[in-house]
């Protein structure tokens, strides 16, 4: 099998390969040559009808299928979407923006994890008994598949997050109604041919192309689909709570952050200032775990200042094709302009731009391209819109405290609550503010060390509910208590 990207993309229902029924595509483009080189589906409520009509005749089967069966086919799809790395990498690199080195060292290996991850996990599943003496009885409680549902994964990680969707909502039993984002479908898409060639059942897994209005939506309102892990933007995951609250779907929702990196002066400097680049400026700031507010304890806020500016020029923007491109392209046109408003108004908010700040121009086959300097600003206090709201993309601000107490007011002074890193020696003083952070997830003198099985997700306005692990095996079944008396 070879994994060719045609010109018009199509969607995976029942197994089959078919285009939109409106005959409607969007424009694909190259966000490192702003080339269109695809056009992709975009998909309405009819499409989804006939994808939910395709999963809820492969669910009798595919729910009842033995759990080996289950562990079979899915280690078969993590070791084709191996097999298929290179490929896989330059189509995400392609259609994201992101190094080449960044998706073979990260994004296409954490897809296959997450299939054999889930696929090994379903194995050792287990659900509770409860012996309850002197009524001689016994309750055990199944865990069994909801039918069918949908998965809505957004653009920064794209093949990495879909999967990490689908894989547990399929180990599990269930049939799936997937859409990836519409600004990066292209390795979804190959994930449909990696799926057939793995001999997934037809109609098991089902991967709609399309716009959040059109197509997502069509997912959240379709009666049939009972739950929905969702993960993208808080504003988008306000609308799809709105919409499948009152249709009491069960919902998992991955939202923004704007997250904390608490840096006190007796950190492991060298340590600290390794990874500090990567966790401000990962994938061009566009994992929703960097640290985009920078705290930083007074008395070393300098220091810290000169090393980081130091390190960042010395990383280079450019052509995500070539090795030593540290950075590669923002996503798209309309999130360039987006974070290239945010620098300016920082500027206007009396922020200064420490280092960056400007757009890249490069030559040659990347002349047009979405590039923007890792930027650094400083001079701004917490309740500006820049240390507010969500930017999503190379650009962190700094903010200096003096005790304690003032680093955790900070930290806690947004709506969001997804991760913190807190860079310490003292281990009383990192266990303190772990547990008074208000965050799903803490890394204390690391970042995005990532273990599959620990609960992942965020508190506040960054979500409701958590992946990763038997949290997302739970989230993937129906509960069922059954009491006997003997
Ligand atoms: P987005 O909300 O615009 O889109 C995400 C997905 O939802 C896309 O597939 C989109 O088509 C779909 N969608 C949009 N509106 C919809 C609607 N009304 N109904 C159904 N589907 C809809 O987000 P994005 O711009 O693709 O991604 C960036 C955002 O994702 C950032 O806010 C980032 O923090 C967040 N994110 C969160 C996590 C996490 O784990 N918490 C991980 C990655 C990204």
């Amino acid at each position: 099998m070879t994994l060719e990207i045609p010109y018009h993309l199509e969607n995976y229902i029942g197994g089959n390969f078919i285009g939109p029924l409106s005959g409607q595509f969007l424009e694909g483009i190259n966000p490192a040559t702003a080339e269109i080189y695809y056009q992709v589906p975009n998909s309405n409520e009819k499409d989804i009808e006939i994808a939910v009509n395709a999963a809820q005749k492969a669910l009798p089967g595919w729910s009842t299928a033995s759990t080996e069966t289950r562990f079979r086919i899915l280690n078969k799809i993590a070791d084709l979407i191996d097999e298929h790395l290179e490929e896989l990498a330059l189509a995400e690199t392609n259609d994201n923006g992101k190094p080449l080195w960044l998706s073979k060292q990260v994004d296409i290996r954490r897809a296959s994890d997450n299939f054999r991850f889930f696929a090994t996990g379903i194995m050792h599943f287990a659900s509770e008994s409860h012996s309850t003496t002197g009524q001689d009885a016994i309750n055990y409680t199944l865990r069994q598949p909801i039918g069918v549902v949908g998965c809505i994964s957004p653009w920064n990680l794209p093949l990495y997050l879909f999967t990490w969707k689908i894989a547990p909502a399929l180990a599990a039993g269930n049939c799936v109604i997937a859409k990836p984002s519409e600004v990066t479908p292209v390795t979804s898409f190959l994930l449909g041919r990696i799926c057939k060639e793995a001999g997934l059942p037809d109609g098991v897994l089902n991967i709609v192309h399309g716009d959040g209005q059109s197509c997502g939506e069509a997912i959240i309102k379709h009666p049939l689909i009972k739950a929905i892990s969702f993960t993208g933007s808080t504003r988008a995951g306000e609308r799809i709570a709105s919409i499948a609250a009152p249709m009491f779907k069960k919902l998992s929702l991955e939202l923004g952050g704007k997250n904390p990196t608490i840096i006190f002066a007796d950190c492991d400097w060298p340590k600290m200032l390794k990874e500090i680049f990567r966790s401000s400026f990962g994938n061009q700031g566009q994992i929703c775990l960097c640290g985009s507010r920078i705290l930083i304890e007074k008395k070393a806020y300098e220091e810290f200042k000169k090393y980081f500016t130091e390190i960042t020029k010395k990383q280079p923007v450019g052509d995500p094709l070539l090795d030593h491109s540290k950075q590669g392209a923002i996503v798209s046109k309309a999130h360039f302009e987006k974070v290239m408003n945010c620098i300016e108004l920082a500027k206007q908010e009396g922020g200064s731009v420490v280092c960056g700040g400007k757009a890249v121009k490069l030559e040659g086959r990347c002349a047009n391209g979405y590039f923007i300097e890792p930027t650094i600003i400083e001079g701004l206090g917490p309740n500006c819109k820049t240390n507010q709201e969500e930017i999503f993309g190379p650009v962190v601000t700094l903010q200096p405290f003096e005790t304690e107490e003032e680093a955790l007011q900070l930290a806690n002074a947004t709506h969001y609550g997804l991760a913190a890193s807190i860079w310490t020696q003292d281990i009383s003083k990192a266990n303190r503010m772990a547990a008074n952070v208000q965050s799903g997830i803490i890394w204390i003198n690391c970042w995005l060390l990532r273990d599959l099985r620990t609960p992942f997700g965020g508190m506040k306005n960054s979500g409701v509910g958590r992946e990763g692990g038997w949290e997302a095996l739970k989230f993937f079944t129906e509960i069922k208590n059954v009491c006997i008396q003997y």
